[in-house]
């Protein structure tokens, strides 16, 4: 059993024209299983190959395999960057929308504070929204960098700011993307999930 392609929730045109086909194309189809692909070579004939990906982030973390890290990692946002989209507009409901209004003001206020750290965001990375015990909060990370840098905090959503996620339909215009994404696209009901589960969401297993 290796790590798995995690397919795409959703047709490759369903997000158009905020995210094209092409774009979908190349980054699940190229990107994404790059990273799935590198990731098995790396673990195959050791004793991580056929354990779930959040247990192999664990151990490149713990051993400092940077290679391993960089892929793994990749591979896990890539498959909740997906689930975090969405093809049609939703809005936060419930607990959600009262964590939100809490922590934020309102869900404008959460909106723009997405869209000016994920414009900010220097080069490669992710910008996510995060549980740390009922209080959400706006993050960043670098790179490949995962939950697992998120510390005690509870992944909702996350937005990918690499150029390969935007960079065929908006060239260098990150925030145009960022505000097609946010007003339109964004999975609220997904946020919903993992602030109501214990656990954080688990990439899919074969
Ligand atoms: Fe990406």
């Amino acid at each position: 059993m290796s790590i798995i392609l995690s397919p795409l929730p959703y047709a490759d045109g369903a997000l158009a024209p905020a995210i094209s086909a092409e774009t979908l194309q190349f980054h699940h189809g190229k990107h994404h299983k790059a990273y799935v692909d590198k990731t098995n070579a790396a673990i195959e004939g050791t004793p991580l190959a056929g354990r779930p990906l959040e247990d192999v982030i664990a151990a490149a973390v713990e051993t400092g395999d940077k290679g391993l890290f960089n892929n793994s990692a990749q591979a896990w946002n890539h498959g909740f960057y997906w689930n975090s989209l969405t093809p049609h507009a939703q809005a936060p409901e419930g607990t959600l929308a009262e964590r939100i209004d809490a922590s934020f003001g309102s869900l404008d206020a959460l909106k723009k504070e997405l869209a000016s750290q994920g414009a900010a965001h220097f080069a490669s990375g992710w910008v996510w929204l995060v549980d740390r015990g009922g209080k959400l909060s706006v993050e960043q990370t670098h790179d490949a960098a995962t939950f697992t840098d998120l510390s005690a905090g509870n992944p909702l959503l996350v937005i990918d700011l690499w150029e390969h996620a935007y960079y065929i339909d908006y060239r260098n215009l990150r925030p145009d993307y960022l505000s097609k994404v946010i007003d339109g696209h964004l999975n609220w009901q997904f946020a919903a999930d993992n602030l109501a589960r214990s656990t954080r969401w688990n990439y899919p297993a074969a």
